[in-house]
């Protein structure tokens, strides 16, 4: 796997060029087009452990995890048992059913969350969140973090990060909103801070804390590559509540990703609201939200806030979600087996980086990882104007390198990559040998 293979991509190619006829890009989702790092996006035809492989029958080694749920590997059985049985009973009922309680249950049990809402996506999970922050304070204005990405809402497409830091040529993008689309009224309404400023932070509640609803923020920042929030920096969001702000965790990307109670319980937050996604629903379509239940209870048709779904606790998507936790919960020992895999594929990668002369500084928590490629010494980058320092040229020439010897990294310089189960012994040193002969091809 570790040699350079010339593999064909053509029916990659042939499907690509299918796509882009009917589909804006050719993918749907905008990262998917591989444009900050060039070359063909593979199409993927099926995934299996810790492994994809593509239209043309080549097998990578996965580290994006399908952006993060596959915390279990690619067709775990369990998850797999449990939607092929809630298959049988139907695909959706919009009605209530017993799986959305089961799973709102596991949920309250490993966060602490009182009350728990289902929703599709970690997009309508933050979007409602926020919306609710409002309704419970009858304020207007959001606070969020610079290269924070908390999905495509309108509010919330200013300075964001994720497939935002790259536009379509691959240069960085900085300006606000980072959409079209999105009037500036409305983006108005969202005052972006830098992450790990708390200075900043107090200064803004102190002048005009009375009108913010919420504050808004990535308890570990996944969508700039990894930053880690200082803690002095948790201890200012933790202050925002006495001026009645509601503060909300986004823990789409970090929930039971870093812990089986997410960020909160590893870095001992106390968000009144969280929001989930991704490993919740097991690699199904699933988001929430939840927390407080004093705040919780403003929600329709309990309270004045308004928010539905068709889809909403679908079965076979609550499966998946009951199943995933399910087999966290009952495997605890992974978080530690994972962060193990991430330290020494970190001191692997440094070590690499350093024979072939390639400057990088790796960012790194349980398992996510991000390898920025700068002379930063590792840990100091902090926040969105760091990460955005980095060589993005030489990050693509490291990406191609990997994938053309079958490890398929995140491709973008602003993306972690996602460690899982299935990754053990076999696919660390595989990986370790193919990045060593990938940083050699980058020229520095
Ligand atoms: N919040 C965070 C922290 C995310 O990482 C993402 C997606 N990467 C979202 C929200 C949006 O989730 P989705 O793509 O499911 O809408």
């Amino acid at each position: 796997m570790t040699t350079s293979q010339p593999h064909s991509t053509a029916q990659s190619e042939a499907l690509f060029a299918r796509a882009r006829a009917v589909t804006p890009g050719g993918v749907n989702s905008p990262v998917r087009a591989f444009r900050s790092v060039g070359g063909v996006p593979r199409f993927i035809a099926s995934a299996q452990g810790a492994y994809l492989t593509d239209a043309d029958g080549t097998r990578y080694l996965d580290y994006i995890g399908s952006w993060g749920p596959m915390i279990l590997g690619h067709n775990h059985p369990a998850v797999r048992e449990a939607v092929t049985q809630a298959l049988a009973g139907g695909t959706s009922f919009g009605a209530p059913n017993e799986r959305e309680v089961d799973l709102a249950e596991l949920i309250v049990g490993l966060t602490g969350a009182e009350r728990v809402r289902f929703v599709s996506s970690g997009t309508e999970a933050t979007m409602s969140a926020l919306r609710l922050a409002r309704g419970y304070t009858g304020r207007k204005y959001i606070v969020k973090f610079r290269g924070n990405y908390h999905g495509h809402a309108d509010g919330l497409l200013v300075e964001a990060g994720s497939g935002l830091m790259t536009n379509a040529e691959g240069e960085l993008g900085a300006a606000a909103p980072s959409s079209a689309g999105v009037p500036e009224e409305y983006a108005g309404l969202t005052l972006v801070l830098d992450y790990n400023a708390p200075e900043a932070l107090d200064a803004l509640m102190a002048a005009r804390g009375e009108e913010i609803a919420a504050v808004i923020f990535e308890p570990v920042v996944g969508n700039a590559g990894v930053l880690i929030p200082t803690p002095d920096f948790l201890a200012a969001l933790h202050r925002v509540r006495d001026f009645g702000a509601v503060l909300i965790a986004d823990e789409v990307m970090t929930g039971f990703r870093l812990s089986l109670s997410g960020a909160t319980g590893l870095l001992s937050l106390d968000p009144d609201l969280r929001c989930w996604g991704k490993i919740v629903g097991g690699g199904l379509p699933v988001g929430a939200y939840g927390g407080r239940a004093d705040i919780m209870d403003f929600v329709s048709p309990q309270g004045p806030v308004y928010q539905a779904g068709t889809l909403s606790g679908n079965p076979l998507a609550m499966a998946a979600g009951i199943a995933t936790l399910r087999e966290l919960k009952a495997n605890p020992d992974l978080y530690r087996q994972l962060d193990d895999y991430a330290t020494r594929l970190a001191a692997g990668l440094r070590e690499a980086a350093a024979r072939a002369g390639v400057p990088v500084s790796i960012n790194h928590i349980g398992s996510m990882l991000t390898v920025f490629f700068q002379g930063a010494p590792d840990g100091s980058v902090r926040d969105y104007a760091a990460a955005a320092r980095s060589d993005t040229a030489a990050f693509a020439a490291w990406f191609q390198g990997l994938l053309s010897r079958g490890v398929y990294w995140a491709p973008s310089q602003f993306e972690s990559i996602f460690i899982s189960a299935a990754h053990g012994e076999a696919e660390l040193s595989a990986t370790l040998e193919a990045a060593a002969q990938a940083f050699e091809g980058v020229e520095s």
